[in-house]
């Protein structure tokens, strides 16, 4: 058996070329079995010929995702459909890949987004930044960020996965309006806040329908 190679130092050449690395202790395994290596190497693609094959069906069977599967985010409404997102960049300041754009603007009477003072005016995901780690959700203080089971990002382009806040928005349920509109849960920002999550409302996993 060789000798070991001191930390820091160089590694020691041994017979053909072979480097002995530091701290592996250079000697090959000894063999149990007494087959030579070219036929246990044929015997592990035998023992795999009479194994069950699992093959998926994708793209004509959908893969079906964990129910808790980090996939791509979705911005969420409130019951009446103004948006939860209030512009704060919390989501942003959060993510470790710096994969999220946002520039909040001011709600007015006339045109309201959300029911605080300001709304996420733009919003953006780069989905060739983001490593699915969900801290943006965790930052986000009105649940407006969260995440669906949609893992279907792949594209040849980066323009197109750059994705706007049009597409990151929820769905309008039946019941929603989109806003602009007025409060319609009471003029007491905080009311929408402290609602018990309604069945069928945005609080509820979102199914996100490709096109
Ligand atoms: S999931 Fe992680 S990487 Fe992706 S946008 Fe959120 S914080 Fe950033
Ligand atoms: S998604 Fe949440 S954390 Fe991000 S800007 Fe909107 S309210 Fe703030």
């Amino acid at each position: 058996m060789s000798e070991r190679t001191p930390a820091g130092a160089t590694p020691a050449r041994r017979g053909g070329g072979e480097v002995e690395r530091a701290g592996g202790g250079g000697a090959a395994p000894a063999r149990r079995s007494l087959f030579p290596a070219p036929g246990q190497g044929f015997g592990v693609t035998f023992g795999q010929m009479f194994k069950k094959v699992t093959t998926e069906q994708y793209p004509e069977t959908p893969k079906v995702t964990k129910p808790r599967y980090h996939g791509r985010h979705v911005l969420n409404r409130h019951p009446d459909g103004l948006e939860k997102c209030v512009g704060c960049e919390l989501c942003a300041w959060a993510c470790p890949a710096d994969a999220i754009y946002v520039e909040g603007g001011d709600n007015t009477e006339d045109e309201r987004y959300s029911p605080g003072e300001r709304y996420g005016r733009v919003y953006q995901i780069n989905y060739l930044r983001c490593i699915f780690c969900g801290l943006c959700i965790e930052a986000c203080p009105t649940r407006s960020l969260t995440m669906s089971n949609d893992f279907e990002l792949a594209d040849d382009n980066r323009a197109d996965l750059i994705y706007t806040k049009e597409q990151l928005m929820a769905p309008l349920l039946p019941g929603m309006e989109a806003p602009p509109h007025a409060m319609r849960l009471g003029e007491d920002e905080k009311a929408y806040y402290v609602r018990e999550p309604e069945a069928g409302s945005a609080a509820e996993p979102v199914t996100v329908e490709r096109a």
